[in-house]
C-alpha cells in the first residue's frame, strides 16, 4: 500500500463505520485467521464490525477466539443481506475476485460500500478502492500484521488478534515451508509469539485433532493416487462413495494433495474430489519450480490461485475430467521434464 491509500484507510477509519469483512468461499485458515484478527483490531477500534463467511469451513478451525460470531451467508441469508446492504465500509480479505465468494457475490456487487481487498493471489479484479494486493506475501495474514502496522497500531495486537494471525501464516506456508515464507515473515511471526500466540497450541489445534475416519479417508486417497511418469505428475482421486465411506467431514482432504508431491522427483500434483451436492469435480492443483498451476487450472479448468498453490473444477464426470486432464498434460511435457 503507498501512503496515499495508507492516507485514505486512516480517514475512511477515523470514525466508527459498519463494516462487513468477508473471506472466500470454503475459506482456509489464512482467510479465517485473516478476518477474525481484522475482526478484533476493528472492535476495539469501536467500528461496529461483522464477518460474513460465504459458506461453513472446518471443524480444526472452530477454536479460533471470535469464531463463533461469524455469520454464514447460506445459513442466514436474510441478516447476512441485511448486514451488507449497511455496510459503509466492507473489507474483502484472501480473494480478489467476487466470483471466490459463490452466491453472495450478487448481494456484494450490488452494495454501496467502500472496498477495501487485502489479498496475496495473482491477477486482481478492479472492485475496491483501496487495493493491498501482493502476490509475494506468504499470506493475507501476514498482510493483516503490516497492515496494522502501517495504521500505527502494531502495538495494540491483542494475543487473540496474534493467534489468529500466527494460524493464518501457519497454514498457508505449509508450516513455514513453502517459498514465500521469508525472514521477515519468520519476524513476523517472532513477534506474533511475543504479543501472545502460543505456537505449540495452534500447531496441535489445527493439525492433531485427527478423526479416525480422516486418517482412513487419507488412506484411500494414498491407495488411489496414480504417477505418470512421463510427466513427473502424480494425481489422486477420491469418488463420492469414497467420501460417504469414509464419513467425510469438511476440511478432512485438506492437504492431501501435497502427498502427491512428496514424492521424489515429482513437478506437479492433483488432487480430484467429486462434490458431494452436486455433480462436479473440485480440484486442488500443487507443483514445484516454475511450473504455474495458477495458468494451468487458469486455462483448463475455471480456477487460480498461486504458482505453486492452485484451484479449479470440472463439470465432466471423474473418469472425463481424468481423461481431459491426462490429455492436456502432453502439452506441457517439456515443461514438466
Ligand atoms: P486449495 O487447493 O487449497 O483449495 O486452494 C489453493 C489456492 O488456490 C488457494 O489460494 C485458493 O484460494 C485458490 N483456489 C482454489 N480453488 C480456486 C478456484 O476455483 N478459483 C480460484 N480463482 N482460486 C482457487
Ligand atoms: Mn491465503
Amino acid at each position: 500500500m503507498n501512503e496515499v491509500e495508507i492516507q485514505g484507510v486512516k480517514t475512511l477509519l477515523q470514525t466508527p463505520q459498519k463494516i462487513v469483512i468477508i473471506p472466500h468461499k470454503n475459506p482456509d485458515g489464512d482467510a479465517i485467521g485473516a478476518t477474525l484478527a481484522l475482526w478484533h483490531y476493528l472492535k476495539k477500534q469501536q467500528h461496529d464490525a461483522v464477518i460474513i463467511a460465504p459458506n461453513d469451513y472446518p471443524e480444526f478451525l472452530k477454536w479460533m477466539p471470535g469464531e463463533s460470531d461469524i455469520v454464514k451467508f447460506d445459513y442466514e441469508k436474510d441478516r447476512a443481506t441485511t448486514l451488507l446492504e449497511a455496510a459503509n465500509v466492507i473489507f474483502t480479505l484472501d480473494f480478489n475476485d467476487l466470483s471466490r465468494i459463490g452466491d453472495m457475490e450478487t448481494v456484494v456487487a450490488a452494495c454501496k460500500a467502500t472496498f477495501v481487498m487485502i489479498d496475496h493471489h495473482q491477477q486482481p479484479s478492479d472492485y475496491a478502492k483501496f487495493m493491498y494486493s501482493d502476490t509475494s506475501m506468504s499470506s493475507t495474514c501476514e498482510m493483516i500484521y503490516n497492515f496494522i502496522s502501517f495504521l500505527g497500531d502494531e502495538n495494540r495486537i491483542t494475543p487473540e488478534m496474534a493467534s489468529c494471525m500466527y494460524t493464518g501464516i501457519m497454514t498457508d506456508t505449509g508450516s513455514f515451508r513453502f517459498k514465500a515464507t521469508t525472514s521477515t515473515t519468520h519476524r513476523i511471526i517472532a513477534n506474533l509469539i511475543d504479543k501472545g500466540a502460543e505456537n505449540a497450541a495452534i500447531h496441535n489445534a489445527i493439525y492433531d485433532t485427527n478423526s479416525l475416519s480422516r486418517l482412513q479417508l487419507l488412506g484411500c486417497a494414498l491407495k488411489n493416487l496414480v504417477v505418470l511418469e512421463t510427466y513427473n505428475t502424480v494425481y489422486i482421486t477420491i469418488s463420492k462413495d469414497e467420501l460417504t465411506r469414509y464419513d467425510f467431514k469438511k476440511g478432512d482432504t485438506e492437504g492431501f494433495v501435497n502427498y502427491g508431491l512428496s514424492l521424489k522427483g515429482i513437478k506437479f500434483a492433483a488432487i480430484f474430489i467429486e462434490n458431494m451436492q452436486e455433480p462436479y469435480v473440485k480440484m486442488s492443483l500443487r507443483s514445484k519450480g516454475n511450473f504455474s498451476v495458477n495458468e494451468f487450472a487458469r486455462t483448463h479448468f475455471n480456477g487460480g490461485g498461486h504458482t505453486n498453490a492452485a484451484g479449479g473444477r470440472s463439470d465432466d464426470t471423474m473418469e472425463a475430467t481424468i481423461d481431459r486432464f491426462t490429455k492436456i498434460l502432453t502439452a506441457y511435457k517439456e515443461e514438466l521434464s
